[in-house]
């Protein structure tokens, strides 16, 4: 790869400067043309450590909710049964389990009947809470990226800070807080108690 780049690079140089344009860098175009990507609606690449995409025409960061907006698309059939999915619960239960309201409560029930409800349920609760964990930690750093003078607080409140907030001291705090969260979830999840 960095051969080939190297080879075009001196023939765009022997180029030039048999047309006597040797002042002329050929270095810089070559480098302006790779860095300027052409992204377009919907495309997702990463950028300076985060993921973005256009939507609207608009670049923005790529969260995980515009996942969770793809899986709301909800087909007419249950894959489990392929009973029409009408009901109100089936968009809700098929967004988690891919499958119909009555599929969900008949595999719950077999759950229950082998012993195995309860390890099911705490994936389910502890799965949900890890991903809102996810969802709070992205928002919060976006938050503390675009601005250093705001930010909200667990209460739902924007506090501000006259002069900003000490962004570096927040971030160490919120990951340790973060690490204590998913312990606890991982607790949770493993039924480990606390002794
Ligand atoms: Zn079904």
């Amino acid at each position: 790869m960095l051969n080939k780049e190297f080879k075009r690079k001196d023939v765009e140089r022997m180029r030039n400067l048999i047309k006597g344009k040797s002042g002329e860098s050929s270095e810089l175009q070559v480098g302006y043309t790779k860095s300027q990507q052409q992204h377009k609606e919907g495309d997702i690449w990463e950028e300076r450590g985060k993921k973005w995409t256009i939507k609207d025409g608009i670049k923005q960061t790529y969260t995980k909710l515009d996942e969770v907006k793809k899986e709301a698309i909800l087909p007419l059939f249950c894959p489990c049964c392929s009973n029409l999915m009408k009901k109100r619960n089936d968009v809700k239960m098929y967004n988690i389990h891919k499958m119909c309201f009555d599929c969900v409560i008949d595999m719950e029930h077999k759950l229950r009947v082998e012993g195995k409800y309860e390890e099911y349920e705490r994936a389910m609760v502890s799965s949900n809470a890890e991903s809102y964990l996810d969802d709070l930690e992205q928002y919060l750093l976006e938050a503390i990226n675009e601005s250093n003078t705001q930010f909200v607080s667990e209460r739902g409140e924007i506090e501000r800070w006259k002069g900003g907030i000490d962004s570096k001291k927040f971030l160490e705090e919120m990951r340790s807080n973060f690490i204590e969260y998913r312990k606890q979830i991982n607790k949770y999840k493993n039924n480990i108690k606390d002794d």
